[in-house]
């Protein structure tokens, strides 16, 4: 069941992603989904495979283009960006401001502490609106960690996301969240066109611990 869901992360062929922005635009269509965020990393970040202006506004013609192809699927033009271990956010050509939406990830392994030190110092500077995969690199988990985290994206406003490739295996960080008064993101983090919208297990879990999902404004 994806019809009327929003895929908040979803790579194209502008950074490691294998499908094109027209077919993961029509399979969402297929699918009747509601919102997508087409959320490629550019150079620096991790899996960037360009960078560079023009290439980001050629990317967002084709957006713009199946905008107007597709009216009733809103697509956001949003970028993948690193949590450096310093807690900045990498830089992207043309800034962060540009895009509808960004992710802040973590594509180093991290244990606990330094995850929670240098997420807290990211989102001090209010560059990024959801946090992506956010155990897929953490090599160990301390609940005093997780609370001083889960406090700050509280206060920050700043999305969790249920990521569709990478499994959840601290769920006692997200019942946490969840009492810290955190909102949560469903991202499939796609990189191909056959995975567009796959977020059934995170679907079952948000629902099954009563997680409040973001809302993007239409
Ligand atoms: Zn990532
Ligand atoms: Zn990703």
């Amino acid at each position: 069941m994806t019809s009327g869901l929003e895929d908040l992360h979803i790579h194209s062929s502008y950074s490691d992603g294998a499908s094109e922005i027209e077919e993961i635009v029509q399979r969402a269509v297929s699918l009747k989904l509601k919102t997508i965020a087409i959320a490629d990393h550019f150079w620096p970040s991790m899996g960037s495979r360009k960078g560079g202006a023009n290439v980001i506004e050629q990317r967002r013609y084709e957006i713009e283009t199946c905008r107007n192809d597709y009216p009733d699927l809103t697509i956001l033009d949003a970028a993948e960006v690193d949590i450096q271990s310093n807690g900045e956010l990498a830089p992207v050509a043309g800034g962060l401001e540009q895009f509808d939406l960004v992710i802040g990830s973590f594509h180093w392994f991290t244990d606990s502490t330094r995850w929670a030190s240098a997420l807290v110092k990211a989102l001090r500077k209010n560059e990024f609106q959801i946090l992506g995969h956010w155990d897929g690199y953490l090599s160990s988990y301390r609940e005093e960690d997780g609370k001083i985290a889960a406090e700050a994206l509280a206060d920050s406003g700043v999305a969790i996301e249920l990521n569709g490739r990478y499994s959840v295996e601290h769920t006692g960080f997200l019942e946490l969240a969840k009492s810290c008064g955190c909102v949560f993101s469903l991202g499939s983090d796609s990189h191909d066109v056959n995975t567009v919208g796959s977020l059934n297990f995170q679907v079952k879990l948000a629902s099954s611990m009563d997680l409040n999902i973001m809302k993007i404004k239409q």
